[in-house]
């Protein structure tokens, strides 16, 4: 920008309507008026170098047009008359011309025509120079001239400002002002760099036009600017207009900022998510979620929910609706509403009409013996089939592991056509494993029933509540009490789960439980069942489940079949003994999957594919000749097509089967672990006496051993015992120190039994808790053969409890326990004489190899126990 501007004497002027060009601005000018037009083309286009005009505001008071178009004004200014220049303003007409304006020059020029009529526009791009005073308008043709002066500073006039201390300060204070409305608006935008130039490079007095013209102010403001023709007063007026600019632009801002503040943070969210969403659109992936929804929903219509339930889903699902993916709480409602639409509110397995004879036979299929536990099944189908919807009792199967509980469940699920879910109850020790946990709490999910029933997809199946007996109860609530309303037809129309918070009909659910014990079970729970005991099976018993049900389940589970691997009775009667001693048959049942599996194996790898017995081993076919010479050639041979998938038997039929023999079981499940002498082997010494307890595993044989050692006469006892046996134990050595000099244990009467000793009792295996009052007998026996140095018969076990008087007293179990000594080969077993009754339930089998000996008080206990008698003194009163 030049720093003075020559000005001509006369210049054409321009009407600038309601607003004021300032020197440094720039304007834009469509002229479509024909006065407009014709001054451009006279003063301007004519010329070769652009030429100048004057521009000069004036006011039009009558006719308000807001736009400050110069065909507007010159229409209306083409009315005035050269008028006198002694006044600040010339009025006529209403139209107020201002008496000084600015000269500008026209940087671009462009020619438009304008349809339909011809008429032609320019449009015109002006710089303002500088401020001129009026001398004398007059009219040239149709646009108007006027004489000027030009109010321009001169070079001296300049030096001499620039000098003065005022302006120095003022310019100061504007530099200032303007430095921190540039700052400001940096931030907004990215303007600041050629403003910051500006500054540094415009001198201070043209600056201030050029700020002045940049921002919207009022047309007065812009006069009263305009005629700012001494430097200092324009500084401090254009220091006033940035100042005040510079405020509003902050109120502004903070206005605006209250109001971001306003907005809340899920709404701002709500905005950015928004935004991703239309970012996702446009790249065309934000399809995903809303099929997912949308498929969400219909499997919630097909659903079949009650209508409570119904309208509390879809209110989740508007919520969920509204939620974006990555909102906390979004996937907890998804998956909430994916159980309420999995779960079978409606659906059901189809009822058809019982065959009771078809149930019986599929009962007799899937188990052997068991004839009682079968006819009580019978029954209770029997009671449904007349009466489907009877609350008959829940059927609770107690015995040891491995009897077959669980299958007989299923068996009864298959033969009522039902779907089986199995529910395992063990070690559940908090209500929320069976009521789920409320929504509120994170990583919530339902109680295990509606799991299981959202699993098997239909609500009428057969549940198993596995090992109910099981359940503890601690701080964190009782399942048992749980269980109860689930079991309580009464209740279990509305079970209510505390995830799902809704009630759920639980009513057409067929419940079946299994325990091992009965005893554990909370009485009002077991008030609701039905307990029907299986007691553990005989070794024949065994042998018949495991030629007519566990082998060929074997050999089919392990693509094999009797053509292929034959396990003779012997055999398993071998494993019986030698491998296994459960009251189930569950261990059996692995044995005979080792030997599957071994068999498996040899055939798959084609080594020794002949059988193994003795009398055929090494004999080779001629088949299998063929095999390994050319397998193609035999397999084309020998595969029967489509017979059945048992791939490795198709693939390796050969002539002969593999017979399991004594070599092949000791290889394939090792030495023998159990041999029939163990008692005899362990009860070597005087103070060792067999007792038989009962425990989760049915019976078993207790070994009692008692030693004595120098002490002050204490009692030591070893082998992680329970109170009662405690105190057993504490009953026995009373029993036994009372009585020493009757029991010959001590050669007069009054000798202290225990004088410089101390008494030892452990109940091997020690890792293993016990407790129960049966072992009375058994260590009463073990003391008084420490004592007396006598030593037990090993052939003989023991069990009842003994009161301080030396009465036996009956115990439970009776059946499990004659089972286990059957079991370990013992000949002969001592019982309480009321327990007489409970012989009915033992096998005969069993009992035909067994002596029954009854106890009614210890003396009798003793006299069976050992080999001569009981060494108590003849005449004495026990
Ligand atoms: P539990 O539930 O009592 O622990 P399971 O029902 O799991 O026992 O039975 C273990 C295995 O023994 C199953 O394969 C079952 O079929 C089989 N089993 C048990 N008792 C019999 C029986 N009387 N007849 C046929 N198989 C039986």
């Amino acid at each position: 920008m030049a720093d003075t501007v020559e000005l001509p004497s006369r210049l054409a002027i321009l009407p600038f309507k309601n607003k004021v060009l300032l020197p440094g601005a720039i304007i834009r000018i469509r002229c479509t008026s024909p006065t407009s037009v014709k001054l451009v083309e006279q003063e301007l286009w004519q010329r070769e170098e652009k030429g100048m005009i004057g521009i000069l505001p004036v006011r039009d008071t009558a006719a308000a047009s807001e736009t400050p178009t110069v065909s507007d004004s010159v229409d209306q200014t083409s009315k005035v008359h050269g008028g006198s220049s002694d006044s600040n303003t010339k009025v006529q007409n209403d139209v107020h011309w201002h008496n000084r304006g600015v000269a500008a020059r026209a940087l671009h020029l462009s020619r438009g025509v304008e349809k339909p009529s011809g008429r032609v526009t320019y449009i015109v791009v002006l710089e303002g120079l500088c401020r001129f005073n009026v001398q004398e308008l007059s009219t040239r043709g149709t646009y108007h001239t006027a004489k000027i002066s030009s109010l321009e500073m001169t070079k001296t006039e300049m030096e001499q400002v620039e000098h003065d201390p005022d302006f120095i300060m003022l310019s100061r204070q504007f530099k200032a002002t303007a430095m921190e409305l540039i700052s400001v608006l940096e931030q907004k935008q990215s303007t600041g760099g050629r403003t910051k130039v500006l500054l540094e490079t415009v001198p201070v007095h043209k600056l201030a036009d050029i700020f002045v013209a940049s921002f919207e102010i009022s047309f007065e403001e812009q006069l009263s600017m305009l005629d700012s023709v001494d430097a200092k007063v324009r500084l401090s007026k254009a220091t006033e207009l940035v100042d005040r600019h510079l405020q509003s632009i902050r109120v502004a801002e903070k206005i605006t900022q209250k109001v971001e503040g306003q907005l809340s943070k899920s709404q701002k969210e709500f905005l950015l998510r928004q935004q991703m969403k239309a970012i996702k659109e446009e790249l065309g992936d934000n399809d995903d979620e809303e099929d997912d929804l949308a498929a969400l929903e219909r499997k919630m219509q097909s659903a079949g929910m009650p209508q409570n339930t119904w309208k509390l889903a879809i209110r989740e699902f508007r919520r969920l609706k509204k939620m974006q993916p990555q909102q906390p709480g979004y996937s907890s409602s998804r998956a909430y509403l994916e159980l309420l639409s999995d779960l079978p509110w409606q659906k059901a397995s189809k009822e058809h009409e019982l065959d009771l004879r078809a149930a019986q036979e599929r009962l007799d299929n899937d188990h052997y013996g068991l004839v009682k536990v079968k006819q009580r099944i019978i029954e209770y189908l029997a009671v449904r089939k007349l009466k489907p919807d009877a609350r008959g009792p829940v059927l609770c199967f107690v015995g040891p592991p491995g009897v077959g509980k669980t299958s007989l469940a299923s068996s009864i699920a298959a033969a009522l056509d039902r779907k089986f879910v199995r529910i395992s109850l063990g070690g559940v020790k908090d209500e929320a494993d069976i009521r789920g946990h409320r929504r509120t709490y994170i990583g919530s999910m339902p109680g295990r029933l509606i799991d299981g029933l959202k699993k098997v997809a239909v609500c009428n199946p057969v549940m198993l509540l596995d090992e109910i007996d099981k359940t503890g109860s601690d701080v964190r609530g009782d399942p048992a009490s749980a269980l109860l309303e689930v079991l309580d037809p009464e209740q279990n129309k509305t079970f209510n789960d505390h995830y799902l918070n809704v009630p759920f009909d639980l009513s057409k659910v067929i419940f079946v439980a299994t325990a091992n014990r009965a005893q554990p079970i909370p009485p009002p729970l077991l008030d609701r069942m039905e307990v029907i005991e299986l007691p553990g099976y005989t070794p024949e018993e065994k042998l018949k489940i495991a030629m007519r049900h566990l082998i060929p389940r074997v050999l089919d589970q392990h693509g094999l079949s009797s053509e292929f691997l034959q396990i003779p009775k012997a055999m398993v009667q071998l494993v019986i003994q030698r491998y296994t001693r459960e009251a189930g048959v569950r261990s059996l049942e692995r044995n005979l999957a080792a030997l599957a599996r071994a068999a498996a194996v040899r055939v798959a790898e084609q080594e020794q594919v002949v059988p193994l017995s003795k009398g055929v081993e090494g004999l080779s076919t001629p088949l299998l000749e063929n095999r390994l010479v050319d397998s193609a050639e035999v397999e084309m041979e020998v595969i029967p097509m489509g017979v059945n998938n048992r791939d490795i038997s198709n693939t390796f039929r050969i002539t002969s089967p593999l017979v399991v023999d004594e070599t092949m079981v000791e290889k394939v499940l090792g030495p023998p672990k159990f041999d029939g002498r163990e008692t005899a082997e362990r009860v070597v010494t005087p103070g060792i006496c067999v007792g038989l307890v009962w425990t989760t595993f049915g019976g078993e044989v207790q070994f009692v051993e008692a030693s004595t050692m120098v002490g002050k006469g204490e009692l030591h006892l070893t082998g992680q015992l329970g109170d009662v046996i405690k105190e057993s134990a504490q009953i026995a050595l009373t029993w036994v120190r009372a009585r020493a000099a009757d029991l010959k244990l001590t050669s007069a009467e009054g000798i202290n039994l225990l004088e410089g000793r101390d008494i030892h009792i452990h109940f091997p295996a020690g890792a293993i808790p016990k407790d129960g009052p049966s072992a009375g007998v058994t260590l009463v026996t073990a003391l008084v053969s420490l004592f007396s140095k006598r030593k037990v018969r090993s052939d003989t076990a023991m069990t009842g409890e003994m009161t301080l008087r030396g009465l036996v007293l009956p115990v439970g179990g009776i059946k499990d326990k004659i089972l286990a000594a059957h079991r370990y080969g013992i000949k002969r077993v001592i019982l309480p004489e009321k327990n007489l009754k409970d012989l009915v339930e033992v096998p005969p089998s069993v009992l035909a190899n067994l002596e029954i000996l009854l106890a009614k008080r210890m003396e009798d206990v003793l006299e069976q126990a050992f080999d001569s008698g009981c060494p108590w003194r003849q005449n004495s009163k026990l």
